[in-house]
């Protein structure tokens, strides 16, 4: 994909709003976004790549909250219903 746009003189730049980076708009720079206006994401692919990251790490502990909480919920539930006064 990016050899395509190596041979073109003044292929489209862009910089990124993440790391200001002017980057060639390419696939190899920018990830494949049909919604915009150019076909490719407006962040860098890095920082598309980093942001990511981020969320996955930031959203770690809620997911593993969320799992205990169920669980809590599951054990009073069981508790309330006579499986805790029958034991
Ligand atoms: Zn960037």
């Amino acid at each position: 994909m990016s050899q395509r746009y190596s041979d073109v003189p003044n292929r489209p730049r862009r910089q990124c709003p993440g790391c200001l980076r002017t980057l060639v708009v390419n696939g190899d720079n920018f990830h494949v976004d049909s919604l915009c206006a150019d076909g490719f994401t407006r962040k860098c692919a890095d920082c598309r790549n980093e942001a990511e990251r981020i969320r996955y790490s930031l959203e770690a502990p809620e997911r593993a909250r969320r799992v205990r909480e169920r669980r809590a919920e599951r054990r009073t539930y069981f508790e309330q219903t006579g499986r805790y006064e029958a034991a």
